[in-house]
């Protein structure tokens, strides 16, 4: 028999976490945290250091997993697709509570002992690296298959569980691109292969579902940066760049396109050296020959000092790309670090608002302070990370899933990849809509 459990992700966009018994035996895909949640608890002057899990799940932070309290020693494994935080950053709260080891990719791996690290946090469970498109044992029933895809950062997965009545595929998030900027295409023949088996289940991202086209390739986001870069009034003024530090692919075109313009490339913020130097362990990038990270206040302070005195030397690439308040553009711009901008800088937004009201208010007031200042802004220098709904299309020839079941947003969405299923042969009653904390068996 085989159940399902969409703890969290399937009643807005964060928290992603799904549970899959099987028998008797429960993987879990996913811990992620909602972060407009600890946005605005600490835009309210509170300290996210000091909640639990209890804390975390009453602000609507982390998936509240006691709806699979019944399963929990259960729990054979951990599997993590890639390393965005609204999908590994739960893991501190939640992960201890399973006496099961955490797989991911390397680079996932890393991230999340680099996440661990700097917020002092410690648990119990293993973590195991598997390499891309390897296949992991689990138990004596059950196997993981780490299979490569494209995605806004390294190392991506979609991840298969292999099963005596067929396969499960977890594929949140994803896209199908096929001129990668850095990292390899996706693996659309072992896809196919899957395809031609049987696949039981598909829990596939559906953040835009309702959006008729095919993602565009990374390699479109690398020319907007190339026009504004290069083909834009910029000899004298200073360019700062704002994207998500995760976003590894983005941030290798800044460094390309600052090196050409002979210009020395400086990253701001904590977070930037956290991706970076994850990545860097992993032999995916070689950054810290071509770029200087600067991590922390004090030292931002000095840099920018002297920044400010040859500006039209620096690329700055920094934190604040939702307008966080406590990103290093916000401070910049609210002289907690005190920079002067000039008419004629150019600011970057390489990047897309992530549509949640604590987003959007956060970027708005950031914008206004920017045009007081009268620097130049170009904004949306940015191709998303996520499948639209022609991708979604190819994904459900490819996988022909007997069940789907939407996820990475609520009912509205569901709803279209429903419509979408429906047109491509499945009936309605095979794709499953949920919501957070609701389970489901699988009649098949
Ligand atoms: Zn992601
Ligand atoms: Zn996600």
């Amino acid at each position: 028999m085989i159940e399902v459990c969409s703890v969290g992700g399937y009643s807005e966009v964060g928290k992603n976490m799904t549970a899959l018994k099987i028998d008797n035996e429960v993987v879990i895909f996913d811990m992620g945290i909602f972060l407009p949640a600890i946005i605005n608890y600490e835009e309210e002057g509170n300290d996210r250091s000091n909640l639990d899990r209890e804390g975390m799940i009453a602000l609507g932070a982390v998936p509240d997993d006691s709806c699979i309290d019944d399963w929990k020693d259960k729990v054979k494994a951990i599997l993590v697709g890639h390393c965005h935080l609204d999908h590994i950053a739960a893991i501190p709260y939640l992960a201890e509570r399973y006496r099961a080891p955490i797989y991911g990719t390397p680079y996932t791996i890393e991230v999340i002992k680099e996440m661990m690290h700097d917020d002092s946090k410690r648990i119990r469970n293993s973590l195991k690296a598997v390499n891309i498109n390897a296949k992991v044992k689990i138990s004596e029933n059950l196997q993981a298959e780490f299979i490569n895809v494209t995605h806004s950062t390294l190392q991506t997965t979609i991840i298969a569980v292999h099963c005596k009545y067929g396969t499960i595929i977890y594929a949140n998030d994803f896209k199908f691109d096929n001129h990668p900027v850095l990292g390899n295409k996706p693996n659309l023949k072992r896809l196919r292969e899957l395809g031609n088996e049987n696949v039981l289940l598909l829990i596939l991202d559906s953040l835009y579902a309702d959006t008729e086209m095919k993602t565009p390739s990374e390699k479109v986001a690398r020319e907007m940066l190339r026009d504004v870069m290069l083909d834009t009034e910029c000899q004298d003024s200073l360019i700062i760049v704002t994207t998500f530090a995760s976003h590894i692919p983005r941030l290798k075109s800044v460094i390309d396109f600052a090196r050409t313009m002979r210009r020395k490339v400086i990253f701001l913020g904590r977070s930037m050296m956290k991706y970076t130097l994850s990545a860097e362990k992993c032999k995916l990038v070689d950054f810290s020959k071509k770029v200087e990270i600067v991590p922390y206040a004090r030292n931002i302070k000095k840099k920018l000092k002297d920044i400010e005195k040859d500006r039209k030397k620096y690329v700055i690439v920094a934190t604040g790309n939702q307008g966080e308040p406590d990103s290093v553009l916000s401070k910049m711009l609210d002289g907690r670090l005190p920079f002067n901008f000039e008419p004629a800088d150019h600011v970057i937004f390489s990047t897309r608002v992530i549509p949640d009201p604590v987003n959007l208010a956060n970027r708005n007031e950031m914008e206004e302070k920017l045009r007081e200042r009268r620097v130049r802004i170009f904004t949306n220098i940015h191709v998303s990370g996520h499948a639209c709904r022609e991708d979604h299309r190819d994904m459900l020839k490819i996988l022909k899933p007997k069940f789907l079941m939407p996820a990475h947003d609520g009912r509205k969405k569901q709803l279209f990849m429903r419509e979408l299923a429906v047109e491509e042969g499945w009936k309605e009653d095979n794709v499953l809509l949920m919501d957070d904390g609701k389970k489901v068996t699988l009649n098949f």
